[in-house]
């Protein structure tokens, strides 16, 4: 193939071999690299902000005055940077600490008649020969608002100087892109005109030999520019509209290549390995429905079918189970199971924690009662003894349901059930609880499942594959995520469950809470009290829980037995508290976060989670969930300092971590629906932190927003499957640029055109 070569950034005009050097350390060593280094932004007249205008903008949004309702908390935007561009109008120096350290303010003006103050309190020197009287500059960051002054400030923002050349262009109503200037950069003395001029003459050379990336069909039909149109408006855009087609082009562009190496993925498992075929006609989940106190919800009923499809479809299924926490995932994955049994095969349920592992032995031991099926388990600490006997009852087929921990299955915890013997493993459920990264298939191999081979066939024949997660990730994300998984949504509550009443308290008033908590034990109910790790430190965790437990035991509720949960405690104990809490020989339990994995305490009505405002928005969904799981009226205080009550109504553009806490504890004393709670937690920390982007192996995309970008993941995957379904090897001409675009991001995947 007539591939050019890469031209080394050395040979553009203006790049001598030290600008190369600082540009190299950014990652920018060929004029391909520089083309494809994007602006951030843009100066543009039409979009900057006036001083004036900010002025008002930063005083009317008082967003914590009064009562703020959830659909304000999901307007917040976190990221907000605002850009000025203003002139210096003066520039004056305060000392602080007794003299010691200077901080250098400078007024703005612009032609609005506003005025703002950038202020520095590092770099002082640096900036004191910078900002001069008169000059004209690009002021990005995040504005606040002093009431006292009345005055709008910027501290420590980025700042660039716009030379009178740029300011003629700016004025004439030229967009200018803003490039991220590193400081290897300044020090060679590559302003951001001069990254422009570069970039100019990288065109010219390097947009002739570009070559188009999606099929044409597909950006036809889309009406997506060129790729070629694309990075010259994304460098010197002519109008605001071409920078906005250019942008979307950029994400469909993102997605639609992480969305084919999900297809392709998809379609490796699916012609790769044979489902085994399980008849849904089972008598013993007929039994357990005509058996069961309550009705199945419709939502349950929708995704047992949607698993008996799976079952039936010839293909391993590998489906995903959300909804939130008591949504019924348990009973529909026992309904799979039962299918399974009866079609003659044995069934896996892996639990993240041993607590867990135990509870899903004693609903599902509860459940089953009388139908003869032999449940086991594989938990830590079993005697030689009892171990083989079980290990036995698995290997010659007897144990029909498995349960055990994650870790265990996996061998982890370097212990012997590595070589657990199955007898014939129809179908794994997984349930993740709150953690997202879903398990991949691969691994059910290292885990010694293996795949059953029948006769006359070469290809092996796997299991099923149910994996239950309690975490409501937004729907859009779950589809980009879990591309190549069949997602399952419970979305619906068992009808006469009372919403969680959730209410935040402060500390100087929590007498009444312990008040309230009192009367519901007198009334034969149970609470749970909660304290965080108050460090990352389990040291200083059980240092808090075990100093409130006894202040709580003798100070407060004397006359009542109170229990200890804490994360230092050995499994059996923590085990034994859980137990003895279910069996009602305590009224309240005294825990730590451990308490949040889903464990079924029906009787206890009360919640209060002290200093609230330091856990994540997940886990208190996730804690919260503890509570109303019986017929009562279920409670959730959430404890926080007073001051807390004063930041209410505080006048502040930015989202302090503080602030950002007050939107947590606003959002569940709003809602308790697990879709909205994700969402906003998902704006205030961003998809990337929420989800553990390297963990569930989304990509960090330069221009997708995985939250508010759910049109454009839509179409991506809807064409990056269609394409792959046509031709799943791209082998037609018309696609080969974009195998090996590909090829390019995904080298690591390149095993899927081989098998595909
Ligand atoms: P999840 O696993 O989704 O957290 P579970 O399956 O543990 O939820 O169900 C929570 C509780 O609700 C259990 O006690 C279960 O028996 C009960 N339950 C499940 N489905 C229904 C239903 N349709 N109606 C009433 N109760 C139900
Ligand atoms: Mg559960």
């Amino acid at each position: 193939m007539n591939e050019s070569k890469p031209l080394p950034l050395q040979y553009i005009k203006g790049v001598g071999p030290k600008r190369a050097e600082a540009l190299a350390t950014a990652g920018l060593l060929t004029a391909a690299d520089m083309l494809r280094y994007y602006p951030r932004s843009y100066i543009d007249r039409n979009t900057v902000v006036t001083l004036a205008a900010l002025g008002a903008k930063v005083r009317r949004s008082n967003l914590f005055s009064g009562e703020m309702d959830i659909s304000r908390a999901e307007e917040i935007n976190v990221k907000t940077e605002i850009t000025v561009v203003a002139r210096i109008t003066k520039v004056r120096e305060n000392t602080f600490g007794g003299g010691s350290r200077s901080m250098l303010i400078a007024t703005l003006g612009d032609d609005s008649g506003g005025t703002a103050e950038i202020i520095f309190f590092q770099m002082v020197n640096y900036f004191r020969v910078v900002l001069r009287e008169g000059v004209l500059v690009v002021v990005s960051g995040t504005p606040e608002y002093d009431d006292k002054y009345k005055k709008v400030s910027f501290h420590h923002p980025e700042v660039l100087k716009i030379d009178e050349e740029d300011e003629q262009l700016y004025k004439q109503g030229k967009i200018l892109p803003k490039y991220r200037i590193t400081q290897a950069m300044k020090n060679v003395h590559l302003s951001m005109r001069q990254i422009r001029s570069i970039v100019e003459d990288v065109i010219e050379v390097e947009l002739p030999k570009l070559k188009e990336t999606i099929p044409l069909s597909i950006l036809q039909k889309l009406n997506l520019p060129s790729l070629a149109d694309t990075a010259r408006n994304l460098h010197f855009p002519e109008t605001t509209l071409a920078v906005e087609q250019a942008r979307k082009r950029m994400k469909f562009q993102e997605l639609f290549f992480f969305e084919m190496m999900l297809a392709l993925r998809k379609r490796g498992v699916k012609i790769l390995e044979r489902g085994l075929v399980i008849n849904p006609k089972s008598e013993r989940a007929r039994i357990l429905l005509d058996n069961l106190p309550f009705e199945l919800t419709s939502a349950q009923k929708r995704v047992i079918r949607e698993i008996a499809e799976d079952f039936v479809s010839g293909k391993p299924m590998n489906r995903l189970l959300q909804g939130d926490v008591g949504s019924g995932k348990t009973l529909v994955a026992l309904f799979a199971m039962l299918m399974a049994i009866d079609a003659g095969y044995q069934t896996l349920l892996m639990a993240p924690t041993e607590i867990l592992a135990e509870q899903h032995f004693h609903t599902l031991s509860n459940f089953l009662e009388g139908m003869g099926i032999e449940i086991v388990q594989l938990i830590g600490g079993q005697k030689a003894k009892m171990r083989r006997e079980i290990k036995e009852k698995i290997a010659n087929g007897q144990a029909k349901i498995i349960i055990g921990t994650h870790a265990l299955f996996s061998g982890n915890a370097t212990d012997e059930s590595r070589t657990v013997d199955y007898h014939k493993v129809g179908l794994v459920v997984v349930d993740e609880q709150h953690r997202f990264g879903v398990m991949q298939r691969s691994k059910l191999r290292e885990m010694g499942i293996r795949s059953h081979t029948i006769e006359g066939t070469e290809l092996p024949i796997s299991p099923h594959v149910l994996v239950m997660s309690a975490t409501p990730i937004p729907r859009t994300l779950s589809m980009t995520l879990y591309g190549d998984l069949d997602v399952s949504v419970i979305d619906q509550m068992p009808v006469g469950r009372k919403p969680i009443i959730t209410q935040v308290v402060f500390e100087s008033k929590l007498s009444e809470t312990f008040q309230f908590i009192r009367k519901e034990i007198q009334l034969g109910r149970q609470a749970f009290i909660v304290y965080p790790l108050v460090e990352k430190s389990e040291k200083v965790d059980l240092k808090s829980a075990v100093e409130h437990f006894e202040h709580l035991q003798k100070e407060v509720f004397p006359e009542f037995k109170l229990g200890l949960l804490h994360g230092q405690m050995f499994w059996y104990e923590k085990d034994d508290a859980m137990k003895a809490f279910k069996n009602k020989e305590f009224d309240i339990l005294v825990a730590t976060t451990v308490v949040e994995v889903g464990i079924d305490i029906p009787n206890s009505s009360v919640m209060l989670i002290e200093n609230a405002d330091r856990f994540g928005l997940a886990q208190l969904h996730q804690l919260r969930g503890r509570v109303g799981r019986g017929a009562e009226q279920s409670y959730c205080f959430l404890a926080t300092k007073d001051h807390f009550q004063y930041l209410l109504g505080k006048k502040e553009v930015e989202l302090s971590e503080r602030l950002k806490a007050v939107v947590r504890l606003k959002t569940m004393e709003e809602t308790t629906d697990g879709f909205k709670i994700a969402e906003v937690d998902m704006k205030l920390r961003g998809p990337g932190d929420v989800m553990g982007t390297r963990q569930s192996g989304v990509p960090d995309f330069e221009f997708t927003d995985l939250v508010s970008d759910f049109e454009i993941i839509a179409l991506a995957k809807r064409e990056a499957f269609g394409l792959i379904e046509q031709d799943p090897h791209l082998r037609r001409p018309e696609h080969q640029q974009t195998r090996m675009e590909f090829l390019r991001q995904y080298a690591g995947e390149k095993g899927f055109f081989d098998v595909a």
